[in-house]
């Protein structure tokens, strides 16, 4: 089976986007992950199958639907991560 959480696409290219604008005390993959994850836990999953074409403009349809959503639980998941990293951060 082969089935893609849209989701998932949608807050990564959310989080690329967004990430520099977030002001991290660290900007390492293990807290970009670590917003991710969080952000992800607190929305909705969307899976559909791995149709390339059609998960294009699903992953469109659902960024402008849930655009105010994800950015909400993407600033709520930084600040989490930025009191809290899941790993200690030098030289602060
Ligand atoms: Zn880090």
């Amino acid at each position: 089976m082969k089935v893609v959480n849209l989701m998932e696409r949608v807050v990564e290219a959310a989080l690329e986007q967004q990430w520099k604008h977030l002001r991290m005390p660290c900007d390492c993959e293990i807290c970009k992950n670590d917003v991710l994850a969080l952000t992800l836990n607190a929305l909705p999953t969307r899976y559909v199958s791995n149709d390339r074409g059609r998960m294009i403009v699903q992953a469109r349809m659902m960024d402008e639907q849930y655009q105010a959503d994800v950015l909400r639980e993407m600033s709520l998941a930084s600040e989490v991560v930025a009191k809290k990293p899941s790993h200690t951060i030098e030289n602060s």
